[in-house]
């Protein structure tokens, strides 16, 4: 089959039409009409080769929802005509100690969608049968993709972390990730803080249930809660003061990062020894719990406050995105 699709041919690149060839589906394999794709900052550090591993011609996209189109011989749980979301990953082993333990996106010979294969800015892309999760019947196609990677890679912090409804968290970042991140939390119970570095968005944080928002930049804000969250979730990738983050945690609290820092992170050990706080880290999660998370978004009308781009405008809603407009998470529709 011929796939159409946007990529870019260096680092730094603009996407250009790319037109490849996929060989005959795998009997594990399902094709997938894209309907939909987010943007995600990933999409923009793997244009940008920020983390060193991008291959070229990259075709980036992997918050995808669409239409299952073909299924190889060995496919059970999925039928032509299905709707689906593909999110970072797109295959793993299926009989490592972690896939048979349900946590696959922990098995050390995933394959991500977009590295080493090609993702779903394009009319098709292909994955495992594993990570094409069939989407609730009711859920909203036109603003889902996001939830695939940015969704889930933020809700699963919440299970794992074990957050509970009399909890006060906070979200550092309130970018893509992190507005997904204040919506799940709100809606789990918590007393919710937004760090935020730009003043604009403030009105409209607290709209998405913020209880309060303060200077995700500004020491002395900070201090103004120190010992107050029981879980911190940063979702942004720069270097911040974490120190004061620490000093916000109350005693036994967590500071745990899905934003791909790009620098090391500064961690006084003394910041958490007397009070037994713990640092952590989390990728996206495992397609029961994306599957469980989806049940939860239509439960409780939980979707990302999207902007809509046509496929075809791919480099401006790439533009969009890096001079930090967007509000809060650009999707690329196509025809
Ligand atoms: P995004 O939409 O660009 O949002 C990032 C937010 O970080 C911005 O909206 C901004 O929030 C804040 N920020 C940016 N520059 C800043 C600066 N100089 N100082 C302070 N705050 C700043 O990005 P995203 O798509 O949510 O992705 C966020 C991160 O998560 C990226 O590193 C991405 O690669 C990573 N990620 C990780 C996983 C995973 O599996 N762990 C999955 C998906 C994405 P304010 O305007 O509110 O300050
Ligand atoms: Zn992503």
């Amino acid at each position: 089959m011929k796939v159409n699709a946007y990529a870019a041919k260096e680092a730094a690149g603009k996407l250009e039409a790319y037109t490849y060839e996929l060989d005959a589906l795998g009997p594990e394999e399902v094709d997938i009409k894209v309907a939909y794709c987010g943007v995600c900052h990933s999409d923009l550090s793997m244009i940008n080769n920020e983390w060193g591993m991008t291959q070229y011609p990259l075709v980036p996209g992997h918050e995808i929802v669409g239409e299952v189109v073909a299924t190889g011989n060995s496919v059970k749980n999925i039928a032509v005509g299905d709707k689906v979301g593909l999110g970072w990953l797109s295959e793993s082993c299926m009989s490592c100690q972690e896939c048979m333990s349900g946590n696959h996106h922990l098995c050390g010979n995933n394959q991500a969608t977009i590295v080493g294969r090609h993702g779903g800015f394009a009319d098709h892309v292909r994955g495992h049968w594993s990570w094409a999760i069939p989407l609730p019947k009711d859920i909203d196609l036109s603003k889902a993709g996001p939830l695939l990677c940015g969704g889930i890679t933020v809700f699963n912090p919440i299970i794992i972390s074990g957050v509970k409804p009399t909890d006060r968290v906070g979200v550092i970042g309130i970018g893509g990730l992190g507005h997904m991140a204040l919506k799940f939390l709100k809606h789990w119970g918590c007393e919710v803080t937004a760090f935020s570095s730009n003043p604009d968005k403030k009105e409209m944080i607290l709209g998405m249930g913020a209880n309060k928002v303060i200077n995700s930049r500004d020491p002395k804000e900070l201090e103004s809660i120190a010992g107050t969250l029981n879980f911190i979730l940063n979702t942004t990738n720069v270097t911040l003061d974490w120190n004061s983050y620490l000093t916000t945690l109350a005693p036994q609290g967590k500071f745990h990062t899905v934003g791909a820092v790009l620098e090391p992170m500064a961690i006084p050990a003394f910041s958490l020894l007397s009070g037994e706080k713990t640092v952590g880290g989390s990728p996206i999660g495992s397609p029961a719990v994306t599957k469980t998370m989806l049940d939860f978004c239509v439960r409780h009308n939980i979707y990302p406050t999207v902007e809509e781009f046509p496929m075809s405008k791919v480099n401006e809603a790439m533009q969009h995105l890096e001079d930090g407009k967007a509000r809060f998470r650009i999707i690329l529709k196509n025809d």
